[in-house]
């Protein structure tokens, strides 16, 4: 532990036994937040979305810069995996080793197996994959208040479950992105059906403009991150 911060380096393993780091606000430090549910942010569930990985590993910097300042603000209780994929992020493709999309292998009502292996392939059963298994697992334990995942592709917030509005509107300080109902097309397996359908916990998904120069990717979300960590969003 370091400045109120605990890094559990081997939080859980891909399948080739890669370690998948996971960062958390320790709380047992006086806050008025202290009894409340974390937000929890996970970068990297697809290994091709680089701004994805750079944000998540950008907020874990402000928030461990925050946390060594004596004049740290009070922040909200919050879990962090920068890159879930670790071997998608490794082999720069969305899927992991297995050639599983980790947004489609959630658990959910209306999980099937797809009928190819291509880059939707959603494995061989639900929640088959290590990663997923895991943050199956940390998010039925922890019950977040709110589940939030860094991606790249066309720029937007898509919310899964109307609590999650608020949040998904205060991500748009500083870019301007569409805000989006996720109720475009259906996901199976997505974390974002899972998280809402199965667990009543609302999802935002962060679409960044994909390509992006990566050192434009914080500033972008980074005054609506704030305040929802500083428990101005409810
Ligand atoms: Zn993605």
């Amino acid at each position: 532990m370091q400045n109120g911060i605990i890094h559990q380096k081997f939080w859980s393993r891909s399948a080739e036994g890669l370690p998948i780091a996971l960062y958390r606000k320790d709380n047992n430090s006086p806050s008025r937040f202290r009894d409340k549910k974390p937000l929890l942010f996970v970068g990297g569930m697809h290994g091709d979305e680089p701004e994805g990985v750079r944000l998540a590993q950008d907020l874990l910097q402000w928030l461990t810069l925050e946390a060594s300042t004596e004049s740290s603000s009070d922040y909200w209780p919050w879990i962090l995996i920068p890159c879930l994929n670790v071997e998608g992020f490794q082999n720069k493709q969305r899927t992991n080793s297995r050639g599983v999309d980790l947004n489609r292998n959630f658990p959910t009502a209306d999980w099937t197996q797809s009928p190819q292996r291509d880059r939707y392939y959603t494995g061989p059963a639900p929640a088959s994959e290590p990663e997923v298994k895991s943050l199956v697992s940390l998010i039925s334990a922890e019950q977040p208040r709110v589940i939030f995942h860094f991606h790249s592709w066309n720029p937007c917030l898509i919310y899964t479950g109307d609590p999650g509005k608020n949040f998904a509107e205060t991500l748009t300080v500083g870019n301007n992105y569409p805000v989006k109902a996720e109720i475009g097309y259906p996901t199976p397996g997505s974390l974002g059906e899972w998280g809402w359908h199965s667990m009543k916990t609302p999802v935002i998904c962060i679409e960044e403009q994909e390509h992006s120069d990566l050192d434009q990717v914080w500033p972008h979300f980074s005054a609506g991150l704030k305040k929802i960590l500083q428990g101005e969003v409810s």
